[in-house]
């Protein structure tokens, strides 16, 4: 499989210390995109050597959480890592585009926890990433929601220069999901290089938009490099 990297974290599964790996692959080239190098990655990893690594931390994890790249791009190896996870009695976790709604019907009865991301009001799709697939997020998410036992979060990257605060009301009406994520938008490593002149949002301003759209949800989050992830 195409394989990126794994690190530990407490702030990507709730309350939860998880192991997450990073997928390579992804179809999609969002112009705010920090993550080119997992997406191009060539090279093939065993899924037994990503196994060992589960192994290997188990005793300091509650959870795996399979990012990327787009985890749903290798299917096969996507439902495999997550039945190995769940043999372990591990929680999971899966961070998709959401593009692929037919994919993720086929595993969302192993994933305890999906994160969605809604990368712009969805008739806004093609003018922000340059691809036209709202509906299908749209449909992922509505999939997502059906599942009875998978926590459900959506999340959009704040990204100053090619969204508003009225976008995000826009998509807020929008969606319904369990948790909904603002992320602040970082400039560096960027795809489309001009986005890295445009300011990082602050924290303060980040809050302000959330707190304007929390009455849509039960609950609404921050996540800023300089304060982790607050509730709004
Ligand atoms: S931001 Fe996510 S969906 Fe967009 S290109 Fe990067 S990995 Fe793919």
């Amino acid at each position: 499989m195409k394989f990126g990297s794994t690190i530990i974290s407490s702030i990507e599964f709730n309350g939860k210390i998880s192991l997450v790996i990073f997928m390579g692959g992804c179809p999609l080239r969002c112009p705010f995109c920090h993550n080119e190098e997992i997406i191009k990655i060539e090279e093939d990893t065993s899924l037994s050597e990503v196994f060992k690594i589960i192994d290997k931390n188990l005793e300091y994890i509650d959870a795996v959480v399979i990012s990327g790249g787009e985890p749903l791009y290798q299917l096969t190896e996507l439902k495999e890592i997550l039945i190995y996870s769940k043999s372990l009695l591990l929680e999971t976790k899966v961070d998709t585009s959401g593009i692929y709604p037919n994919k993720l019907e086929e595993i969302i009865n192993l994933v305890d926890y999906v994160s969605i991301d809604v990368k712009a009001p969805f008739n806004k799709y093609k003018e922000l990433i340059g691809e036209n697939v709202g509906e299908d997020v749209k449909k992922s998410i509505e999939i997502a929601n059906k599942s009875k036992n998978t926590y459900v979060e959506c999340r959009t990257t704040y990204v100053p220069s090619l969204l508003s605060p009225e976008d995000i009301e826009d998509i807020a009406k929008s969606i319904e999901c369990d948790e909904y994520t603002l992320q602040q938008f970082r400039n560096q490593n960027v795809i489309d290089k001009s986005l890295r002149d445009v300011e990082i949002p602050n924290p303060i301003e980040l809050k302000s938009i959330a707190g304007k759209v929390k009455k849509y949800f039960k609950v609404v989050r921050v996540k800023t490099s300089e304060f982790g992830c607050e509730i709004a």
